[in-house]
């Protein structure tokens, strides 16, 4: 064993569990770190409580006045609290958060201290932001970015510093981040949502996108992680040979939670707990050393930055643990990889999920309008919402042999399909009461039975309905979910609108009852949106066929998957229900490329100083042994060693072999980066990543792990998959 390795090996073994002492109960633990509305009822004045909750709501604005007596509140129990800095939050389109942290102090003219933080410095902040992407917007505007409050999600204090959600926007009103077109796309569904559900009770004024995200990750000991390059660098292994056992004897899943890891998980969801994050439920998964956190569900942006809170806390708790975690979608060739399941559903502010049928036909009505209407927008826009969630490492995943394919499709079950098929049947125009009584009592009103029984789960479904709520299964275990959502809530928000222009034409026009011409509408969607639904194997070779046939995008790749972003329909969508403006979402596609490119660059690096410095020495270093005992038997035994040195004759040679391909390989692959290189059009250079230097990377990775499997164990550089994927 390298030395290197050996070090790794013997610090891992000494890990002990750290004990966390838990003071105090989860629930009375629950948001102590957070500034919600119980401490804002002790630290804000009526006229400002009141402001806050309007803007919550509403989205009204803030009067300055009044962000001067929060801010003062805020710092008063952010500093009662231990906190030293305050800093805005935000989401550039890197995919990570960012944070510049102030000090609250301050030195007036006359040079006393004191502790500043005003309304001013909480709506607005500027940070040096020209080395965030901005996929050319400010490039074209010559635009500085800044930062500005989002009282939607409430500030929070981390170790101590004052967290503030904000938006980060140029001067000249583009976004740059993700979270300002989530918030337009939650605005727009909340609008075209909520009249739709005035259909069906008069009394709802708001509703609310929920998103509950189960985050998939992997942990590995810490010094292990060190001892290798790939997976500092690019979050994944980019060589290893599989171990002799992986995930099939299927003992990890749901298995016992091993005691170092259990202990980080308390100690996470303590964490969590503090800063309100309703974690709920950890389990193992299926691969070794893969675990999965879910919380209960909650408002989609809210929920959105509590994922990215969450995945930033666990950076620093797995440290403590002496664990990295690793969020890449896939870190270990032959296991599974890691995702992040995205539930959605509609809520109304009378406490109604819209995505749930209720006790009466026209509860179950609403909830079949927002239902079909879901699967339309997705029939509508699935290769937008595909797009949505393309990076280079979600490929791995999508258009790879795993869960889920990169061909959108809905799955609903057999008995809700069979009610959508009778639905079909229903007459063109006025119904007669003989057909209403049939519909109303044996098929809408069915509904709420079969759901409860709604058993047939399929697991290879990108986009399932299960019971109350759609889940998206192809999100990325790194994936900002904010991606995803937006997408999501404007194609449903847009979808929602036409069918409200729809229905009312024919109330006014054609003088139709409000279900008949509800059910009209929604017959005619059904017959429409058909190609998307599929309930069968989502694996299989015959639904990439079908779907073919059914003209349904499968674009298995990034450069491919992300050129529908700026189709005249994309541009026309995301403008339409002012989401996006086409500068936004070209300047969105730009970055999505350019971290494409650069993501398979540096794999590209990572393979090169693998194979040159690592994989090719120890291969020559044991080949030099074996060379020394052939000669040695052919210094004894003359001619006749031939024979005896047969064995490691032969590893010579196949050494020699791998050597001769692997060196080839890695320098055509260079020169095929060098080519890309100076490409200065993003499109042609992800395509040439992706179809010139990418496709080296399979054929490199696998002379390297045929070495692993010849070369000593004693000489080889790096932790393998055996030492790296069971942690005890
Ligand atoms: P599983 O899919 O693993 O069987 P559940 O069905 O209990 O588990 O829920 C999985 C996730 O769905 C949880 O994170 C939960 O918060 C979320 N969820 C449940 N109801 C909703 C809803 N109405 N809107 C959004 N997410 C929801
Ligand atoms: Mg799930």
């Amino acid at each position: 064993m390298s030395n290197l390795r050996f070090q790794a090996i013997l610090d891992s073994q000494k890990r002990e569990r750290i004990h966390i002492e838990e003071k105090g109960r989860r629930s009375e633990l629950f948001g102590v770190n957070v500034f919600n509305e119980q401490r804002m009822l002790q630290y804000l004045t009526k006229d400002a409580l009141e402001s806050v909750k309007g803007a919550i709501i509403s989205g009204s604005k803030i009067d300055r006045k009044i962000a001067d007596q929060i801010s003062e509140a805020m710092k008063g129990w952010a500093i009662s609290m231990g906190a030293t800095h305050y800093t805005h939050w935000f989401q550039p389109l890197t995919g990570a958060t960012a944070e510049k942290h102030d000090a609250f102090f301050d030195l007036m003219p006359d040079g006393k201290a004191l502790e500043k933080f005003g309304g001013g410095q909480l709506v607005q902040q500027e940070p040096d932001a020209s080395s965030f992407p901005s996929g050319g917007i400010r490039n074209t505007f010559e635009a500085r970015g800044y930062t500005a409050w989002d009282p939607t999600s409430p500030a929070f204090i981390y170790g101590t510093t004052l967290c503030i959600p904000t938006i980060f926007v140029a001067y000249t009103g583009e976004a740059l981040d993700n979270k300002a077109p989530l918030l337009r796309a939650l605005a727009a569904v909340d609008e075209a949502a909520t009249a739709v559900a005035k259909y069906f009770d008069k009394n709802v004024s708001k509703v609310n996108a929920t998103l509950g995200w189960e985050q998939e990750y992997f942990l590995i000991d810490k010094a292990l992680a060190y001892s290798r390059p790939d997976i500092i660098l690019t979050g994944r292994t980019l060589i290893g040979n599989a171990a002799a056992k992986g995930q099939q004897l299927d003992d990890h899943y749901f298995g016992v939670i091993p005691g170092r890891v259990l202990s980080f998980m308390s100690d996470l969801e303590k964490e969590c707990t503090r800063l309100g994050i309703p974690v709920k439920t950890r389990h193992n998964e299926v691969a070794p050393n893969q675990f999965e956190l879910a919380p209960v569900f909650e408002e989609a942006n809210l929920a959105v930055d509590h994922n990215l809170l969450l995945m930033d806390v666990m950076e620093k708790v797995s440290d403590r643990h002496h664990f990295k975690v690793l969020f890449h979608e896939k870190p270990f060739a032959g296991i599974n990889g890691s995702g992040k399941h995205n539930n959605w559903s509609l809520a109304t502010d009378t406490g109604v999920n819209l995505l749930s049928p209720g006790s009466t036909p026209m509860k179950n009505l609403q909830f079949l309008t927002f239902f079909i209407n879901t699967i339309k927008a997705v029939d509508t826009y699935e290769e937008l919402l595909r797009s949505s969630i393309a990076s280079a490492s979600n490929d791995h995943r999508l258009g790879a042999n795993e869960a889920p394919p990169a061909i959108m499709s809905i799955f609903i079950g057999t008995q809700l399909s069979r009610v959508l098929d009778e639905l079909e049947g229903v007459s063109q125009g006025k119904l007669s009461p003989e057909e209403k009584t049939e519909l109303k009592l044996n098929v809408v009103g069915k509904i709420p039975e079969i759901l409860l029984d709604n058993t047939d789960r399929n697991r290879t479904s990108p986009f399932a309905f299960t019971g109350n709520k759609f889940e998206m299964r192809g999100v990325g275990s790194k994936t900002n979910c904010a991606k995803p959502m937006t997408v999501l809530n404007t194609i449903v928000a847009k979808q929602l609108r036409a069918f409200k222009k729809e229905v009312d034409l024919l109330i006014d026009k054609k003088g139709l009852k409000k279900d008949e011409a509800v059910f009209n509408v929604l017959r005619e969607y059904i017959k429409t949106s058909k190609r998307i639904r599929f309930d069968g194997d989502g694996y299989s070779g015959d639904w990439e066929k079908e779907a073919k046939k059914r003209k349904l995008s499968n674009n298995k790749t990034t450069p491919e998957a992300l050129q529908i972003m700026t189709s005249k329909e994309s541009l026309a969508l995301f403008k339409s229900m002012n989401v996006m403006s086409e500068v936004e979402v070209a300047a969105r596609k730009e970055v999505e490329l350019e971290t494409y490119i650069l993501n398979i660059q540096i794999e590209g690096r990572v393979f090169t100083e693998l194979v040159y410095n690592f994989i090719i020495p120890a291969s020559i270093a044991y080949q030099n042994e074996l060379t020394k005992n052939v000669m040695g038997l052919k210094d004894i035994y003359g001619a006749a060693h031939k024979k005896l040195a047969d064995g490691p004759l032969n590893i010579i040679e196949k050494i020699a072999e791998h050597l001769f391909e692997l060196k080839k390989k890695t320098d055509a692959m260079v020169d095929a980066r060098k080519k890309a290189n100076v490409m200065t059009d993003s499109n042609k250079k992800a395509v040439a990543y992706n179809e010139h230097v990418r496709p080296y990377f399979e054929e490199i990775r696998f002379h390297c792990d045929h070495l692993e499997r010849l070369v000593d164990d004693r000489l080889w550089p790096l932790a393998k998959y055996r030492e790296l994927l069971f942690i005890k």
